[in-house]
């Protein structure tokens, strides 16, 4: 896997170093996952705060943490006591919660927005044209976006949508971009991804 991507980062002149392989562990078993931190993997990616407190809270200490799946307001603690990066970020309510929580906190959590770029209305994330007002309310809030991330569509070529979303980052001043999958991480590298989450070409299906 990580041979695959230092190919995919040469061959669009990017360094490896500059893309994050991401381990989507959601519905993986505690015997996967151990395995593969003993292969040295440290940054993992859950899309449920119950389902990864259970999980994460022992195995913590020296592993990243991100948060890939919609978090509702109601779960803002528990994810920024948990989460190193949220993912997520798509609307005001959220943001608002997320400000409030790390103030009170004293936790700093990266945060990147989440962008429906295929304007899937079953799929959450901030549509493509309300990107920039909404990094740009966060931004009032005091919050600060890492990067933008995106699922594109199911059954359409996902390159069309990297695309799409590295040009609102561009023009945002955002430098890091979540986008890659297990179909299509490579795709996403040559593009300009600079973390992939991949789940089941990494552990096998999911249980
Ligand atoms: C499950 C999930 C992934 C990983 O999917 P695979 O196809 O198994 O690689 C990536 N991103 C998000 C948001 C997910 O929910």
């Amino acid at each position: 896997m990580l041979d695959r991507i230092a190919v995919s980062a040469r061959e669009a002149g990017r360094s490896p170093d500059d893309v994050t392989l991401v381990a989507v562990s959601k519905q993986q078993s505690d015997e996967k996952i151990d395995a593969m931190l003993a292969a040295g993997q440290r940054v993992f990616g859950e899309n449920r705060v119950q389902e990864a407190m259970g999980r994460w809270i022992p195995r913590r200490e020296g592993v990243e943490l991100r948060l890939i799946g919609p978090l509702q307001t109601n779960k803002v603690r528990e994810a920024v006591a948990l989460f190193d990066v949220i993912e997520t970020v798509d609307r005001e309510k959220l943001a608002e919660a997320l400000a409030r929580e790390m103030a009170r906190s004293e936790t700093a959590v990266r945060l990147y927005v989440q962008v429906n770029t295929g304007l899937e209305p079953q799929k959450a994330g901030v549509a493509p044209g309300e990107v920039d007002g909404f990094v740009a309310y966060c931004r009032d809030l005091g919050l600060s976006v890492e990067g933008l991330m995106c699922i594109p569509p199911e059954h359409e070529p996902a390159d069309r949508h990297f695309a799409m979303l590295a040009e609102i980052a561009a023009r945002n001043g955002l430098h890091r971009l979540s986008m890659g999958m297990s179909g299509d991480y490579e795709t996403a590298v040559r593009q300009g991804a600079t973390s992939v989450r991949v789940g089941s070409a990494l552990f096998g299906a999911r249980g």
